[in-house]
């Protein structure tokens, strides 16, 4: 078996009244992430590990934040656009696995319909797709709520 594994990191700060998307999920929240994207901080570490996984630059090199086309950019279309091409070049996913960091939103009444959403763009079944999510117990910048951190593993098979 060709396997290629894939890991991404990704951090956004967190500010009153800014709209908050996380796995493609809208989340009641006083706070929300600052991006130039819709600044989803699960999508961005999971298509960090699709292009890793390949050997691909990063997404800050294939959706530069200096680009307009990208203000205020729907994540998922983005990871879309990743995932076809990684099926273009012959890849499909064995499995993805993902942590979400932050005290505020609370992640685990969403992260059955962000395991959906992410499910069905990569084409697979939802449990594939694993989501966790636990707080910073109080420590630093994330236990104040001033972020939100996610990471991300992918499992790759490149059919040829
Ligand atoms: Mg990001």
């Amino acid at each position: 078996m060709n396997l290629r594994i894939g890991h991404g990191v990704d951090i956004h700060r967190l500010e009153a009244g800014r709209k908050c998307v996380i796995g493609g999920v809208e989340i009641e929240s006083p706070v929300g992430p600052v991006a130039h994207s819709d600044g989803d901080v699960l999508v961005h570490a999971l298509m960090d590990a699709i292009l890793g996984a390949q050997g691909e630059p990063d997404i800050g090199v294939k959706f530069p934040n200096n680009d307009n086309k990208y203000s205020g950019a729907s994540s998922i279309l983005l990871l879309e656009l990743v995932w076809k091409e990684a099926l273009k070049r012959g890849y499909v996913l064995v499995n993805a696995d993902m942590s979400v960091v932050c005290e505020v939103p609370k992640i685990n009444p969403s992260s059955a319909a962000m395991k959906e959403n992410l499910a069905r763009v990569l084409n697979v079944a939802s449990d594939r797709i694993g989501l966790k999510a636990t707080t910073a117990e109080k420590l630093g910048s994330l236990g104040r709520g001033e972020g939100i951190f996610a990471s991300a593993t992918v499992l790759l098979e490149k059919k040829d």
